[in-house]
């Protein structure tokens, strides 16, 4: 394989400022979102009532040899939110911070994305509590086999395909891809999207969340009235979406005043020479540390004057705690789930208009499902098609979920899961119920 996994894994970004209890609980958020849109657009009750539950949950233990010849066991999840609407469809993280309720609120929110920008799936999402930075190579590549094995019993092709998420990159798509297709007898390309190009991967695929989220703030630009060239830009968070967001940005000649990891933050007004701190990445665990501008303590990051804020790291960053002193006009979710439902209402009631994640951050899956299709025709598209088919994709959403929410006098949030949720109770009510 001539994939290399980065001499060290994507940086782990932690949350800066995490809610308390209600506020912090990813899976009670999602609920009570679903719960207003749910009511306020009158979604047939009974379709309310099951989206309410996942579909399937499945906890594995993934004993693992390790360097130094001691096993330890990690708990993994692989969760099918739902599936009315095709097969399940949703990325795999590696984090200390898993835990069942956030892997449920992510499915959730896969199901939720593919319905508002229309692709043929339900949702799912898989993690294991684990720390990938204080791991070695070889132990995360017998931990990602082992966990495959273990949830192979409900994944597919046809039944569940997984994807890169927080600290899972291409090579770990490889493992996945190689393990499955090992136990079944054939090469299977179809399980996993977000593989390395020689095994069946999508061109554009690794830039593809970034991609979207400057389509849905371009459209957002032309709605509104402003003028993205004259725009300045902060992103939270230097993994795929935040490093790839920004650099496209950045590309079409909109400044990108600050960027942060989970060592720091960076702020220059004039905007940062992105290429520069890459090349500055290359060789520090951090770009904290760089010597060109100005450090930002990271809990002071979001409050940076910009006029377009893209959370890309972790649930939960923008909470009632922080909310009141974003000075951003524009919220635009690279992350998913980064707004506490509490600071939703506090940057509403402050007039900052955000761009949900189910919409802002679709870009990735909808390559996936490029993805996906090319292997299962086994033909291959040019990149330039991809991002004219994803970039009709995201325009076409973003026009219905803006729409929506003018029509309903909603925020988009409220007009994202009004979009997707006429289209699950649609789906839920055709298909009816068995027995
Ligand atoms: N993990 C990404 C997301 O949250 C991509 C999922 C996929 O491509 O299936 O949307």
């Amino acid at each position: 394989m001539d994939t290399k996994l980065p001499s060290k894994p994507n940086p782990v970004v932690k949350p800066l400022e995490r809610a308390e209890a209600h506020e912090a609980n990813p899976w009670q958020q999602a609920m009570e979102q679903l719960d207003r849109a749910g009511k306020a657009m009158k979604l047939e009750p009974f379709a309310l009532e099951r989206l309410r539950h996942c579909k399937r949950i499945l906890t594995v233990s993934v004993p693992v040899k390790m360097d130094d010849g001691t096993v330890k066991v990690f708990e993994g999840y692989r969760i099918q939110h739902n599936m009315d609407r095709g097969p399940a469809k949703g990325g795999i993280r590696y984090h200390p911070s898993v835990s069942l309720d956030e892997v449920k609120a992510l499915s959730f929110w896969m199901t939720m994305k593919c319905a508002v920008v229309n692709l043929p799936y339900g949702g799912a999402k898989g993690g294991i509590i684990c720390d990938p930075k204080k791991m070695s190579r070889g132990e995360l590549e017998r931990m990602t086999r082992r966990y495959t094995a273990e949830i192979s019993i409900i994944i597919g092709p046809d039944k569940d395909i997984p994807a890169p998420d927080v600290n899972t990159n291409e090579e770990v798509m490889a493992w996945i891809m190689d393990t499955y297709s090992m136990t079944i007898g054939y090469s299977c390309p179809g399980v996993v999207t977000g593989k390395p190009i020689e095994i069946g991967g999508s061109l554009g695929r690794k830039e593809a969340t970034g991609r979207g989220v400057f389509y849905v703030t371009r459209e957002l630009a032309t709605r509104e009235g402003f003028d993205l060239r004259k725009a300045t830009v902060v992103v939270q968070g230097f993994g795929n979406v935040g490093s790839n967001a920004a650099n496209i940005f950045v590309e079409h000649g909109t400044k990108v005043v600050g960027i942060s990891d989970v060592g720091g933050g960076l702020y220059d007004p004039k905007g940062l020479d992105l290429h520069d701190i890459m090349e500055y990445r290359k060789t520090h665990d951090s770009i904290a540390d760089y010597p060109k501008a100005e450090h930002i303590a990271i809990d002071k990051f979001l409050e940076l004057p910009c006029d377009i804020l893209i959370p890309a790291a972790m649930e939960s960053t923008i909470t009632k705690a922080n909310a009141d002193r974003i000075k951003a006009k524009y919220v635009i979710e690279g992350a998913n789930g980064p707004t506490t439902n509490e600071a939703d209402a506090i940057l509403h009631k402050n007039g900052v208009i955000v761009v949900p994640d189910i919409l802002a951050n679709a870009g990735g899956v909808t390559v996936s499902y490029f993805e996906w299709v090319q292997d299962m025709q086994a033909y291959f598209w040019s990149e330039k098609d991809i991002n004219a088919r994803l970039q009709e994709i995201i325009v076409g959403a973003f026009t219905e979920v803006y729409e929506m929410s003018k029509k309903e006098k909603v925020d988009m949030r409220m007009g994202a899961f009004m979009v997707g949720l006429r289209r699950l109770g649609k789906a839920a009510t055709i298909r009816g119920m068995y027995p």
